[in-house]
């Protein structure tokens, strides 16, 4: 399947193509200051199944500092709007993984049919957002 998403101006925009991206909930630190709330959300796929439009690049700006783990974390974000469209991580076994923030996929459908099944970083976390998803 291929899903479309991009950034709120649009000047970087992807495609998906992956058989089912997985949705995680991340809740460290740096996810917290990246969304701006408590935690991210991201669709974990594999690098080789994004594919950024080619007027992508030169719109993506990368900021790198060390993640919960020790190892360097990248994200890419829009140098015209500053969303933040992905991360990746340096870590030995994240390292082929793209974190893309769901909240910049197009299709909105498929995000109400695909809840996180995943948390990730839980101690970094408030506490109480995992509770709140599994009530809703
Ligand atoms: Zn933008
Ligand atoms: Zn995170």
């Amino acid at each position: 399947m291929t899903l479309k998403g991009g950034c709120s101006c649009q000047a970087v925009q992807y495609e998906i193509t992956s058989p089912e991206p997985v949705v995680a909930l991340c809740h460290c630190v740096q996810c917290q200051a990246m969304s701006g709330t408590v935690f991210g959300t991201n669709l974990m796929v594999p690098a080789s199944e994004l594919h950024l439009s080619p007027s992508s690049t030169s719109a993506i700006k990368k900021w790198q500092r060390p993640g919960s783990s020790g190892a360097t974390c990248t994200n890419s974000f829009c140098s015209n709007c500053g969303t933040t469209v992905f991360s990746q991580t340096e870590a030995e076994n994240m390292k082929a993984m793209r974190f893309i923030k769901a909240g910049t996929l197009e299709d909105k459908k498929w995000l109400r049919e695909h809840r996180p099944v995943m948390e990730i970083n839980r101690p970094e976390g408030v506490g109480w957002v995992g509770d709140l998803v599994r009530q809703i």
